[in-house]
């Protein structure tokens, strides 16, 4: 039995998203990737266990394929084109599910976002006073450590 805490759609509201989990964490991601699938400077994005986001139509999220590392599906609305939601899957750890923050507007509890990171490939400087992490090792250790300790915290 698990308790819905909110629900979230994309764009055109043709996917719905129903949370069932906390939020893990909120970070905002400046990679190229995150750049070119989201057509903005950087994403704002929400992660979550992938059990906690139930999809009411996943026939119609689009996968594409975009350069490895890390192991991650991303999936657009095949009605409006835009992000949808996304999964990483990486060794050890539970499935995650990254949702653009985007789609979680109406979530109660959606955190704050924690960090920049991927800060070397941004487009433009942001001066929000969240810790900034360059480099691609600094990056994705200042993001799977957060991930790993809520991850911990919420078991
Ligand atoms: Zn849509
Ligand atoms: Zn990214």
């Amino acid at each position: 039995m698990t308790d819905t805490i909110g629900r979230g759609h994309c764009r055109c509201g043709a996917i719905e998203l129903t949370v069932t989990g906390a939020a893990l964490m909120r970070g905002l991601c400046h990679c190229t990737i995150c750049q070119a699938f989201n057509e903005a400077p950087y994403a704002d994005i929400t992660l979550f266990r992938s059990r906690d986001v139930q999809v009411n139509a996943p026939e119609r999220v689009r996968f594409d394929t975009y350069r490895p590392p890390p192991a991650v599906q991303r999936g657009k609305c095949a009605d409006c084109e835009q992000p949808a939601i996304e999964y990483l899957d990486l060794p050890g750890l539970p499935k995650l599910a990254i949702v653009p923050s985007a789609n979680l507007q109406e979530l109660p509890g959606l955190p704050d976002p924690a960090l920049h990171i991927f800060y070397h490939r941004r487009t433009a400087d942001v001066d929000d006073g969240l810790p900034r992490f360059s480099g691609y090792w600094r990056s994705q250790l200042a993001f799977s450590w957060r991930v790993m300790a809520a991850l911990w915290r919420t078991r």
